[in-house]
C-alpha cells in the first residue's frame, strides 16, 4: 500500500516535545494502531489501560475488595507501578516485578472498569502518566482519557471508535489468537458493559475530546487507520497552525 505520508515528510529534524493521544473503547484496535503508529513516528508507547490492568490485578491478587477506593489506590501506589523502557513494548512492574502476564487475563478484564471508576485510583494514575510525559516527551500515549484529561495539551489527539459488533469480533479473534476460547455474543456484551461504565462513570468519563480527530474504524483495515493517523501527524508537523476537522474523518 502506498503511504500517505510520503509526500508530505518534514526535511527537518524531528521536534523535541511531541505528544501523541489515542483515545476510544475497547476492540477499535487502538493498541495494534498506536503501537505501529508510534513505530513509524520514532515515539515511545504508554498503554495506560495496563495501568489500571495493573491496579485491578492488584487489588485480586491481594484480596483487596474492589469496591473498597482507598484501599485500592494505596496499594496501587505502594506497587510502584514502573515501565522498564528497554523493553518493546514496555513491561510493566509492580512491587519492582513483572506483572505483564496478568494484565489480559479474563478477571482483571471484567473488573478493571470498576477498579478505574475510583476517583483516588485515576488522580494516582493521571499524575504518573503526565510525570511518563515529562519524562519521555515524544509520547503516543493510548488510553480513555489522554487528549480529554491527562494530555489537553496534546500535539495530536486522535480517538478511534467502530460498531459494538465489529470491535467484539476483533476482540473475539485476538482472544482466539491468544490461545483463548471466545464466544463473540459474550464478548460483545461484556465490551457493552465495560463501555457503559467507561462512558457512564463520573472523573473522566470516555469520550470524544473536542479538539480531537475522530475515526469511525467500522470499514478500515489496520494499516489503513495507521496511514490516515500518520498523515494527520506529519501534516501537523508540517504546519503546526493548521485547524483539525472537528467532525469524523471517515
Ligand atoms: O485499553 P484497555 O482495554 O486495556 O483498558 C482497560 C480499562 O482500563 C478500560 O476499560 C477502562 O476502564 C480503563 N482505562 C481508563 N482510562 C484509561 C485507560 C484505560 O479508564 N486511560
Amino acid at each position: 500500500m502506498t503511504r500517505v505520508a510520503a509526500a508530505i515528510e518534514p526535511k527537518s529534524t524531528p521536534p523535541d516535545r511531541l505528544i501523541v493521544t489515542i483515545d476510544g473503547p475497547a476492540g477499535t484496535g487502538k493498541s495494534s494502531v498506536a503501537a505501529s503508529l508510534a513505530e513509524r513516528l520514532g515515539l515511545e508507547l504508554l498503554d495506560t489501560g495496563a495501568m489500571y490492568r495493573a491496579a485491578t490485578a492488584l487489588a485480586l491478587d491481594h484480596a483487596v475488595p474492589l469496591d473498597n477506593e482507598r484501599a485500592v489506590a494505596d496499594l496501587a501506589e505502594r506497587a510502584s507501578l514502573r515501565f522498564a523502557w528497554n523493553a518493546s513494548p514496555p513491561m510493566l512492574t509492580a512491587f519492582a516485578a513483572d506483572i505483564t502476564h496478568r494484565l489480559r487475563e479474563a478477571d482483571v478484564t471484567a473488573s478493571v472498569s470498576v477498579v478505574a471508576a475510583h476517583p483516588a485510583v485515576r488522580t494516582a494514575m493521571v499524575e504518573s502518566q503526565r510525570r511518563i510525559g515529562r519524562e519521555h516527551p515524544r509520547l503516543l500515549s493510548e488510553g480513555r482519557d489522554q487528549g480529554s484529561v491527562v494530555f489537553p495539551d496534546a500535539d495530536v489527539k486522535f480517538y478511534l471508535d467502530a460498531e459494538p459488533r465489529i470491535r467484539a469480533e476483533r476482540r473475539a479473534a485476538q482472544l482466539r489468537e491468544a490461545g483463548v476460547r471466545a464466544d463473540v455474543d459474550a464478548v460483545e456484551v461484556q465490551l457493552r458493559e465495560r463501555d457503559r461504565l467507561d462512558a457512564s462513570r463520573a472523573v473522566s468519563p470516555l469520550r470524544c475530546p473536542d479538539d480531537a480527530i475522530c475515526v469511525d474504524t467500522t470499514s478500515l483495515e489496520e494499516d489503513a487507520v495507521v496511514d490516515l493517523l500518520e498523515h494527520h501527524v506529519r501534516a501537523q508537523l508540517a504546519d503546526p497552525h493548521r485547524t483539525e476537522p472537528s467532525t469524523p474523518a471517515h
